[in-house]
């Protein structure tokens, strides 16, 4: 090649360059939770780029809808969220400030994880006015394996939905994703065999869906209802109750304020167990898997008094 022709070359190249179409860019995914994040990386992989709203030190129920997390719904291709009512005190002002009409309810880009779910605790009347914050029914779905292996099912048609050009990396993702899940739910639910019938105590209606998997009996709520913060009568309450009804653990996730449950641990006698409720919750807790490792390994400690 002769040096008169270097500068001729790399014309054509530029202008290739420019011609050629740009790189398909990244689906763009903003979950209101860790556990739906973790989910859409986990099949998305690298043809997705996910920002996750919170983090599992911040109670879901409440959170401001600030300017990061508007830019972020501004330019989002899909929203993941739970759905249920959860988000009601932020995700419609965020979803609203956002002008994005791709993410608003009921557009493919809005994906709400507990409409692929039965839910529990679905209210007969309805007594949000009196501060009940599961006026839909328990929207804290994630904590039952057998419920991520069906929302994984649902948000992999709507990431095809929604990103045609990749549908075959989702559904392939997909498919790896649910035999691995379902090896481990089957591992995980073994595991927690000596868990089945033992009764507990929350301090928020945060685990009904783990407890209706692994089969535990909640006798008592911290919590008079669900998002009122648990006052000292109350607390007295479950105390007295549990002279009756005895329980074995008492338990509470980590974005909440552990008070409570330790004033129940300590007049009690019982362990006060926290759990990381999603992914991030503790160190173990990196992915859905560590989620579900620790959540059952924490269990069967304090069962067995460890
Ligand atoms: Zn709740």
């Amino acid at each position: 090649m002769t040096t008169l022709r270097k500068p001729l070359l790399a014309a054509f190249a530029l202008a290739a360059a420019l011609l050629a179409p740009p790189a398909q860019a990244a689906l763009r995914i903003l979950a209101c939770e860790p556990e739906w994040g973790a989910l859409a990386q986990e099949l998305g992989g690298n043809v997705v780029d996910v920002a996750v709203a919170t983090t599992a030190l911040q109670d879901p129920h409440q959170i401001q809808a600030r300017p990061s997390l508007i830019a972020r719904a501004r330019n989002a291709d899909l929203v993941v969220c739970t759905g249920a009512e959860l988000e009601i005190g932020w995700l419609p002002v965020l979803l609203q400030q956002s002008g994005n009409a791709k993410v608003q309810p009921g557009q493919p880009g809005n994906f709400a994880a507990a409409d692929a779910v039965r839910k529990l605790e679905v209210p007969t009347s309805l007594d949000r006015a009196q501060g009940d914050v599961h006026a839909a029914g328990n929207p804290h779905i994630q904590t039952d394996a057998r419920v991520i292996g069906q929302v994984a099912a649902a948000l992999a048609a709507r990431l095809a939905q929604v990103d045609p050009a990749h549908a075959a990396d989702y559904a392939q993702r997909e498919a790896a994703f649910s035999t691995r899940w379902r090896d481990a739910t089957a591992r995980w639910s073994a595991q927690a065999a000596p868990l089945k019938g033992l009764p507990v105590v929350s301090q928020h209606k945060g685990f009904p869906y783990l407890y209706d998997w692994l089969g535990l009996k909640e006798v008592a709520v911290l919590e008079p209802k669900p998002g009122v913060e648990p006052t000292v009568a109350h607390l007295q309450g479950v105390l007295s109750t549990l002279k009756a009804t005895p329980a074995r653990m008492v338990i509470y996730a980590a974005y909440q304020d552990p008070k409570p449950s330790q004033w129940l641990a300590q007049n009690a006698g019982i362990p006060a167990v926290k759990l990381p409720f999603t992914v991030g919750g503790d160190d173990a807790a990196k992915d859905l898997f560590g989620l579900f490792d620790d959540t059952v390994a924490r269990l069967l400690a304090a069962a067995a008094g460890r």
